[in-house]
């Protein structure tokens, strides 16, 4: 057994325990360029949605998974900036 990859150690099933261990609602991806403020998912138990909207664009929430998160995390470029993200549930 070699160590695990990122799609194992940052799985979407992981994703959902963290959240519940911690009672987590919202997740940040990344916050706007331009207002600055949060880009997320909410999350509730099984429900995950993608909140988009900022102080300088409106969109509705569209619906998402643990999959998606998990997927975001995948892409970022290491453990250090997936750790951060992940410190931020709340
Ligand atoms: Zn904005």
């Amino acid at each position: 057994m070699g160590s695990p990859t990122v799609a194992e150690k940052y799985s979407a099933e992981w994703i959902r325990e963290q959240a519940q261990e911690k009672g987590a609602h919202w997740l940040v991806s990344h916050d706007c360029s331009l207002c600055g403020v949060d880009v997320g998912w909410i999350i509730d138990g099984d429900y995950v949605a993608y909140r988009s909207g900022c102080g300088c664009s409106w969109s509705p929430d569209r619906p998402s998974s643990y999959a998606e998160i998990a997927r975001s995390l995948e892409i970022q470029r290491s453990d250090e900036v997936r750790d951060q993200i992940m410190a931020d549930l709340k």
